[in-house]
């Protein structure tokens, strides 16, 4: 497994579009992680590059099932995919594991840099694991993923599964753009101290009670009862799909058949009514939008000027001074002056 924490690799290693695009169609890892690299960078002439190769590459994606996994760290994640990926590539599945990473900026090291970390998994000729480091992203987590998702994807790959860990935005992020969205709970942990916001429950297609073995069996059940009522208080998703609660052990190798079918069925219920398509289409046009935002955001950032202003706005509106919404306006207006002056 790749450390996340690696040195950027320097431009002149680049491959050309052509040479990308022909070792990802022709399902070379080696070449599918160099391209997952470039489009991870930060630089503009890599960024442009990998813009031509995801154009490039587009008529080949599509055709995998995009599974968001998220909970809280110990729950299990990593356990349970590799159990999980195991049982699927034992079905003649080929999966990648694309495992957001935003430890990176707080520990210094990763906890996916732990190379025990899916250990087996990342040793199945079927399986390709990749973690996406958010550290340095500056266009935000969900942009590189999404490209990294239709690299894989063409690519060969015919499940990809996004981890995430259950912190702050990321869930949002990878809800925008995976199909299917699982979330992992530990039975007879207190809702609290999971982490679990009503929102995050609301969001899940599924929800998974992890280590449902030992003396942790009857607890597990109890709570998916429990998860199972709570899941039926929420409104209808817009799906129409009902939520299904599964206990699962990694360990004891049980609720893994069942996750998948529960995703199997999930995909053929939402396709025959439309919703499986619609819901990409609905993620392509927010990812699109959302690209907007952050290329003019890239846009002003390469402005000294404007840097000092957003730094000087944030504090003003840290402190309450000024609203958000007029603090932004009043550093496109100056974006936009600069742009006109320069003319
Ligand atoms: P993550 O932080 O969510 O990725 O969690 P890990 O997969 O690293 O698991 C955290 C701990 O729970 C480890 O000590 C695992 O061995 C243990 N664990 C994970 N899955 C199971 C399970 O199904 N049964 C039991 N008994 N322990 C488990």
């Amino acid at each position: 497994m790749e450390s996340p924490t690696r040195k950027p690799t320097p431009s002149t290693s680049r491959l050309t579009v052509d040479a990308y695009a022909h070792g990802i169609l022709s399902h070379d890892r080696v070449v599918l992680s160099r391209a997952i690299t470039l489009v991870e960078s930060l630089l503009s002439s890599d960024q442009m590059l990998s813009e031509e190769l995801i154009q490039k590459i587009l008529p080949h994606t599509g055709n995998s099932v995009r599974v968001g996994i998220t909970g809280i760290p110990g729950v299990g994640k990593s356990t349970f995919i590799e159990s999980f990926g195991k049982h699927l590539t034992s079905i003649g599945k080929k999966l990648a594991v694309l495992a957001i990473d935003p430890s990176s900026q707080r520990t210094k090291g990763s906890i996916l840099g732990d190379k025990t970390r899916m250990d087996e998994l990342s040793r199945d000729d079927n399986a390709f694991i990749r973690p996406t480091s958010s550290a340095n992203a500056l266009g935000g987590v969900a942009h590189k993923t999404r490209e990294a998702i239709l690299l894989c994807e063409a690519a060969g790959f015919d499940v990809i599964i996004v981890e995430t860990v259950g912190v702050g935005q990321s869930e949002v992020s990878v809800r925008s753009m995976v199909d299917f969205f699982l979330l992992l709970l530990i039975g007879g942990a207190g809702d609290e101290l999971q982490g679990i916001k009503k929102g995050i429950m609301e969001m899940a297609d599924g929800v998974v009670i992890t280590k449902a073995d030992g003396d942790n069996k009857k607890r597990a059940n109890q709570a998916k009862a429990d998860y199972q009522h709570a899941l039926h208080l929420f409104p209808p998703p817009t799906s129409g799909w009902t939520p299904k609660v599964l206990v699962s052990s990694a360990i004891e190798k049980f609720g893994l058949k069942e996750t998948w079918e529960m995703i199997e069925d999930f995909k053929t219920f939402t396709a025959s009514r439309g919703f499986f398509e619609l819901q990409r289409v609905e993620q392509n046009k927010h990812w699109f939008h959302s690209s907007i935002e952050s290329r003019i955001m890239e846009e002003i950032m390469k402005h000294k000027i404007l840097i000092e202003k957003v730094k000087k706005a944030e504090l003003q509106v840290e402190q309450g001074m000024v609203s958000p919404g007029a603090a932004s306006r009043e550093i496109v207006d100056s974006f936009i002056k600069l742009l006109t002056n320069q003319k």
